[in-house]
């Protein structure tokens, strides 16, 4: 029986708690011995302990396992000796390390999960934003400029290769994912402001050229402003929304608002070798160590990496487990026993996991 080497990076705040719960989870859908777990420290309160915020161990352990799992990183107390915030910096220098340039964000409204768009007639959401996540105007980070205090500027970097590879990427899901929009195409919206920048327009044309080798998937196109009305008014339209790094960053936190909020959205980040896995959330310092986080986002980003590793090495096993954690959490989801709190619920992150649990059977 393969066996998979998961390094897990548990963080900050909630992000203990909840990658836990998606361990134990994990371990109950794919069984003993399949996925061999490896505890590897990083984040904000670690760079506190030990002035690194991203261990070489950890990194290394990072290049050399199957995948990653991440609960979160980041406490606003912390700081660098400048005063700035660690933040998830652990999380962004692996981004960039480990050149994790898609990042998947499923974006699916589960039985007994209220939507705020709950008053149309049928609803039905079921679409995965792609974020493209190595450059766009977040490319900038750390290197804009402010001049004499009065002007300040970033840089929007869009290359052929990063476009064309998270092009290429969206189209390949779209054509082997289990859902489909309300009106059966297999369809790639691009997400961008090309009637704006000349930067989204580069962007816009060279999906056009990747759409030319998948001529049965459409491609169809949203400014970034248009497509909140639309993923709000009729998100049964989507398949795959591809979009640059900043907006990608925004539509998916209004996605995830659309399907319960941040505490269910799972996320993948994922290039050519490695994969990191975590809940579309921060580290909710908010509410952590009282067990009410709800790790469902986690566990569902866990089964996300399953579907990963299973196509990346043709493992069948691994993919009816992701399958079976998520209609698990469907289940325990519509049973109505364990709701967590940000659902509206009472259900501990404790209680909810053992609800997942008992849910695999
Ligand atoms: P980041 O900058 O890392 O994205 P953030 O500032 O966006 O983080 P989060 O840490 O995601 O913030 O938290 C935003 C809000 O959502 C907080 O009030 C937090 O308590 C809540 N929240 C986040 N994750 C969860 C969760 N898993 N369960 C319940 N509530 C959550
Ligand atoms: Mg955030």
């Amino acid at each position: 029986m393969p066996r998979y080497d998961i390094v897990t990076i548990e963080g900050d705040g909630i992000g203990p708690e909840v990658a836990q719960a998606a361990i134990r989870v994990l371990r109950e859908a794919v069984g003993e011995n399949v996925l061999h777990f490896i505890d590897a420290p990083g984040g904000a309160a670690h760079y506190a302990r030990s002035g690194d915020v991203l261990p070489d161990e950890t990194l290394r352990l990072c290049r050399e396992s199957h995948a990653i799992l991440h609960g979160a990183a980041g406490l606003p107390e912390i700081t660098y000796p400048d005063g700035t915030e660690v933040g998830n910096e652990l999380h962004l220098q692996l981004r960039f390390k480990l050149d994790l340039y898609a990042n998947v964000r499923p974006i699916k409204l589960l039985a007994g999960v209220g939507s705020p768009l709950a008053a149309r007639e049928t609803i039905d959401i079921d679409y995965v934003i792609i974020r493209e996540n190595t450059e766009g105007l977040y490319a900038s980070r750390g290197a804009g400029v402010v001049l004499r205090n009065e002007f300040a500027t970033d840089t929007l970097v869009v290359s052929r290769k990063g476009v064309e590879r998270v092009a290429r990427f969206a189209f390949n899901l779209s054509r082997k994912r289990d859902g489909a929009p309300r009106d059966g195409k297999r369809r790639v919206t691009v997400c961008d402001k090309a009637n704006i920048l000349r930067s989204y327009a580069f962007f816009r044309a060279v999906c056009q050229e990747v759409a030319g080798d998948y001529p049965d998937v459409e491609i169809d196109y949203a400014y970034a402003d248009a497509i909140t009305v639309h993923m709000l008014k009729k998100p049964d339209f989507y398949d795959v929304i591809v979009a640059e790094n900043m907006f990608g960053d925004i539509i998916s936190d209004l996605g995830a608002a659309t399907v319960g909020g941040l505490g269910i959205a799972p996320s993948g980040e994922v290039g050519d070798t490695h994969g990191l896995f975590q809940g579309a959330h921060g580290s909710a310092p908010d509410i952590a160590g009282q067990n009410a986080a709800s790790p469902l986002a986690m566990i569902l980003s866990g089964a996300l990496m399953l579907d990963w590793l299973a196509d990346k090495h043709a493992d069948e096993a691994l993919a009816g487990a992701a399958d079976r954690i998520r209609q698990a959490v469907a289940t325990s989801l519509s049973e109505g026993h364990a709701i967590p709190r940000d659902l509206g619920g009472s259900a501990s992150c404790t209680e909810v996991t053992d609800a997942v649990c008992r849910a695999l059977g």
